[in-house]
């Protein structure tokens, strides 16, 4: 299986809304690789780069050892699913998975014997009689899904392919692409809006912003040494909490109260920046119970009161709401964006109410004052104009991190025409076949 290289891709439309701004990416081959971002970020029209469907303005895009910008879609080993999957309703379920491949004059014992094995590996075998009316949406995704990998491509692109699923169904089949993805080795790019699926799916993720490639790494480089303030407030659920700090007295200040400088912290913010205001972020999961931190721990961190304005327990943990102090001053272009971004607004991200997840066996209640205690060890400290993670030392041989400011966005547009005439007037194609 080729991987895909992405040297310095740009696309602009017509009417000059950049898209995908100079993106460098190496995907290995055989890696499952998420793009991440916040809607609009550009993700779409990457894929669709990746795909042959959108020409870049300028950059090449290289699948295995062919240079491919000038290769149409069809003559692309690429298979591509959509979030609005198509059927053809009036085909069978076996007849529609076997379509890309009659298509290619595929001899009919070998497009037989590829319908079985993808709807072996897909759990179809029950249903190749049925027509796609007959399913659920579960299983229409499924036979999307199959009908893509039946050609056995060298490269497999899935565009929010979950997104019309209820939670439940989105979070088995998440698990299912996962496990196949894994079995067939297929280098894979998939894009979602959605920080939980990219972190549980992707060997590897990039965040993506107003075009821009703020980070790439595994899930866990992710979530542990975010670069700027935008990767820190996207990944993570709840999202991190932010609140202002000043550099004073080799303290970091906060209205949680002093901390310690770090070694790390001292050599970045060096004597002239005594004084200066910064951006702290501190993770839910960083804060505890103070009743409930061991002696050794304690003084790794600080302990302070607070009222709680909210609690939920949820089984596992405690998530309690409180405001402490004025957390003015907060505000960067990130987490403006951050905070409008659907669904997120409410949890942490810049906003005056600080969410802290504690152990189930915590005593606090709602609406009482409580001794909370936050990891002192675990902080971020930001740069409010350029948004760096100034607790990650030297950004110097971090890979492609840009906090560049945003371009203005377009609206969007009507879906391309596709490749192969609509079967299904209510969705779109879903294979490039
Ligand atoms: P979403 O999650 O909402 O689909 P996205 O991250 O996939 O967003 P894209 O669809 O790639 O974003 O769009 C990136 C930017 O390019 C947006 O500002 C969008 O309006 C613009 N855009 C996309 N396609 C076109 C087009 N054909 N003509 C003009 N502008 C476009």
């Amino acid at each position: 299986m080729p991987g895909v290289i992405l040297e310095a891709v740009t696309k602009r439309f017509a009417g000059g809304a950049v898209a995908v701004d100079e993106l460098s990416l190496e995907i290995a081959d055989g890696e499952f690789m998420i793009l991440v971002g916040s809607s609009g970020c550009g993700k779409t029209t990457a894929l669709r780069m990746i795909a042959g469907l959108e020409t870049p303005t300028s950059g090449t895009i290289q699948i295995g050892d062919q240079i491919v910008n000038e290769v149409s879609a069809r003559d692309r080993d690429i298979a591509m699913v959509f979030q609005n999957y198509a059927l053809y309703p009036h085909m069978t379920v076996a007849r529609n998975l076997g379509y890309p491949l009659r298509q290619r004059r595929m001899p009919r014992s070998e497009v037989a014997r590829r319908v079985s094995e993808v709807a072996e590996m897909l759990g179809l075998e029950e249903l190749l009689k049925r027509r796609p009316g007959q399913l659920s949406g579960g299983q229409r995704q499924r036979v999307a899904m199959g009908r893509a990998l039946v050609r056995e491509p060298e490269v497999f692109l899935l565009d929010e392919p979950l997104s019309n699923l209820d939670a439940k169904l989105r979070v088995q089949t998440r698990t299912e692409i996962s496990r196949l993805q894994r079995r067939l080795g297929t280098t894979t790019v998939y894009v979602t809006h959605d920080q939980v699926e990219a972190l549980t799916l992707g060997d590897r993720v990039v965040v993506m912003r107003s075009g821009l490639l703020q980070q790439v790494g595994s899930p866990k480089q992710l979530y542990d040494t975010p670069e700027n303030l935008f990767v820190a407030g996207f990944i993570g659920s709840p999202a991190m909490n932010f609140l202002s700090g000043t550099i004073e007295d080799n303290k970091l200040r906060t209205s949680l109260g002093d901390f310690p400088l770090t070694d790390r912290l001292r050599h970045e913010l060096t004597q002239e920046n005594t004084g200066r205001q910064v951006i702290v972020g501190v993770r839910p999961e960083n804060f505890e119970d103070a009743a409930l931190v061991s002696a050794d721990n304690r003084p790794h961190g600080i302990t302070f009161k607070s009222n709680i304005d909210v609690l939920e327990s949820i089984g596992s943990d405690v998530f309690v709401y409180f405001t402490h102090g004025r957390e003015s001053g907060v505000n960067s272009a990130e987490l403006e964006e951050l905070a409008a971004d659907a669904g997120r607004g409410e949890t942490g991200g810049g906003g005056d109410t600080i969410v802290a997840r504690l152990d189930a066996a915590s005593r606090i209640r709602e609406g009482s004052e409580a001794d909370l205690w936050v990891d002192g060890r675990a902080l971020h400290v930001f740069d409010p104009a350029s948004g760096r993670n100034l607790s990650l030392g030297n950004a110097e041989e971090r890979t492609a991190t840009s906090t560049a400011p945003a371009a203005p966005a377009a609206p969007a547009p009507e879906e391309a025409a596709p490749e192969e005439a609509a079967p299904d007037t209510s969705t779109r194609t879903d294979n490039i076949t």
